[in-house]
């Protein structure tokens, strides 16, 4: 037994152990993979053809079925080159795997048909003659081509972890060199064994795959998901559009001298642009919170006007339904605290509201007592009420979003279960805790356990705009107010509601303009939209703000915003914030603020 049929019986053993590994192990079904399942095989057979020729020994029938497999071999490994080098779909490869196939029946009948001889050359025989001079050459320019689909679709190339290939490559040409040169080496099998191996440990290990698939999987589901936050960020500003003309009309067609049945039906047109501003602040809520891009922004803020707010929210929500509300706040909570007071307002205003619609009659208590350790004071907020109550088993579901429960009872109560899912992250990122306690029929109670810094003594600007909304009508008259919006609608709304402050209007639609008529002329308040084509409103303001001397008042408003973004405006340099749809009571405290004195 020649030196080089040890190579060949090993290389045999280690297929095996490959191949029982490889199908071991869970894999994918790619068109590439199923080509380097063939590969294997291939090089199975090859290697146990050779190694019959130890018992059998050489004749033209097995050397033959050798080359025709090698040739098989040799194709697949150059298929599967060209698959890695594309990135089509895997169904399009089946074109290809056709134009192969008939490429190796061409070639299968030339090499069956050539003459084959064999010589005796130092104790072992070794095949020569014009079939198997046919696989050389075939093998030479299958390398040639692999190389060349390597190179023109270098870029293409779907991962650089396939760089190994230029490898093998390159090992195979050195092989046929080798080969050529020594015939009697039958280096063939053994260096077909040696890539496959090669290729597993690189490239074609399924766990590797695997987590590549799974890494790629990854990817595109986060594109996609910030896709969605986009597209739900950019759907809100539009709905806002509109909705700022509905409600901001509806509000001014109010103050009318219109018929009560008239004024009945704009308050409903108020209402329900208002239920569907929550739900779209609902929607962009949830999208910001998976996509891990809400930001809890802490400031300074008085307890008893967020509390004063909830009060006067939740009463204007019970409206005519016989149910009291009673509230106990402890007194000895500290006046002026630090934490993100829209987000504790959005969270209580959400159990509150909850406690309002699914209630019947009886009554809700709110109560705040606390518990003060240092600086930090915890506030321990309960909704309870006597409502429908929710059953224990369902509770667990309670904070799942789009979960509504008892549907068949609560048909007619509005809702798209979002809220108590923006509750509990809302806490979660707040680090305080929610805790939910009901007897089904009975009522509920949901207590909130939050952490707040005690500020003791508050910037003057807290204190100032803490002071409650102003329901009166302003009078602003000899107040110049300039308006720059680029959307015509918001400016004709903007405008109507200012009507009736008897304020100087002048209106813009863009931040060009703004700057060029600020060269000449002064006001006494700007009310920005941000997002305005080529030029936004910070760009605006900042342009502005080069001027040393410029100290007028700019109000930042927009429609992409919800809740938290009164800070952002602020720390760009804006005076103050008003989002729309332009709340009155809002937008008279605004003017109240900056009104000629
Ligand atoms: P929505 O109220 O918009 O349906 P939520 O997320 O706020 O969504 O609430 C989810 C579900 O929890 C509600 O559909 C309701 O079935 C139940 N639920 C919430 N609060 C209460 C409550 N105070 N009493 C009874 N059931 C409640």
């Amino acid at each position: 037994m020649n030196g080089s049929m040890f190579f060949t019986i090993c290389s045999f053993f280690y297929c095996i152990l490959l191949i029982i590994i490889y199908f071991s192990k869970q894999r994918l079904q790619l068109f590439e993979n199923k080509i380097y399942v063939m590969m294997m095989l291939t090089n199975f057979l090859v290697l146990a053809i050779e190694t019959s020729t130890i018992f059998l020994g050489n004749n033209a029938l097995i050397i033959k079925i050798f080359l025709l497999l090698l040739l098989l071999w040799i194709i697949e490994l150059t298929l599967y080159v060209y698959v890695i080098s594309n990135s089509k779909e895997d169904k399009k490869y089946n074109g290809s795997l056709k134009i192969a196939g008939l490429i190796y029946i061409l070639i299968a009948i030339l090499v069956i048909c050539l003459p084959l001889e064999f010589e005796n050359k130092t104790g072992s025989q070794y095949a020569y003659g014009a079939s198997v001079s046919t696989i050389f050459i075939v093998s030479g320019l299958c390398i040639c081509c692999c190389l060349f689909f390597l190179f023109r679709d270098f870029k293409n190339i779907k991962n650089k972890k396939y760089y190994p290939v230029y490898v093998f490559l390159g090992i195979g040409a050195l092989a046929l060199v080798v080969q050529a040169i020594n015939p009697s080496l039958l280096l063939a099998s053994s260096l077909e064994t040696f890539v496959t191996f090669l290729m597993y440990f690189t490239i074609e290990n399924p766990d590797l795959k695997m987590i590549e698939q799974l890494n790629m999987a990854r990817d595109q589901a986060e594109k996609a998901n910030n896709a969605k936050t986009d597209f739900l960020s950019n759907m809100s500003h539009e709905i806002r559009t509109p909705l700022n003309a509905i409600v901001g009309f509806s509000q001014a067609l109010m103050e009318e001298d219109i018929s009560p049945s008239a004024k009945d039906e704009v308050k409903d047109i108020v209402m329900a642009s208002e239920n569907l501003l929550e739900i779209v602040n609902g929607i962009l809520d949830i999208s910001k919170i998976e996509a891990d891009k809400l930001e809890i922004i802490n400031s300074e803020y008085r307890l008893q006007t967020i509390l004063d707010d909830l009060v006067i929210l939740t009463k204007g929500r019970i409206g005519e339904k016989p149910l009291e509300l009673r509230t106990y706040f402890d007194p000895s909570i500290p006046a002026y605290l630090y934490g993100d007071h829209t987000r504790l307002k959005q969270i209580v205003l959400n159990l509150l509201t909850n406690a309002v619609k699914y209630t019947k009659e009886g009554h809700i208590d709110f109560k705040v007592p606390s518990v003060q350790t240092g600086d930090v004071c915890r506030l321990i907020i309960s909704v309870e009420d006597t409502g429908i109550g929710i059953e224990s088993d369902k509770i667990d579901k309670l904070f799942m979003k789009f979960e509504r429960l008892d549907l068949d009872k609560n048909i007619t109560i509005e809702g798209t279960g979002l809220g108590l899912a923006i509750t509990k992250k809302l806490v979660d990122l707040m680090h305080g805790k929610i805790v939910v306690q009901s007897v089904y029929g009975k009522g509920s109670k949901f207590t909130v356990a939050l952490d707040q810094k005690v500020v003791a003594t508050p910037t003057k600007e807290v204190v100032e705009t803490n002071s409650a909304p102003s329901l009166d009508k302003v009078d602003a008259t000899g107040t110049t107010i300039l308006l720059v919006d680029d959307n015509k609608i918001n400016l004709k709304v903007g405008e109507r509601l200012l009507k009736d402050c008897n304020a100087t209007i002048t209106c813009l639609d863009n931040g060009f303009d703004c700057l060029e008529l600020l060269k000449t002329k002064t006001f006494d308040l700007i009310l920005m939209d941000d997002m305005m084509p080529k030029m936004s409103g910070v760009e605006t303001l900042h342009k502005l703000k080069e001027n040393p001397n410029f100290n007028i008042p700019v109000v930042a408003m927009t429609a992409n915003a919800i809740e938290g973004m009164k800070e952002k405006y602020l720390n760009e340099g804006f005076n103050n914030y008003l989002s729309k749809p332009i709340n009155r009571q809002e937008l008279n405290n605004i003017i109240m603020k900056y009104k000629k004195k």
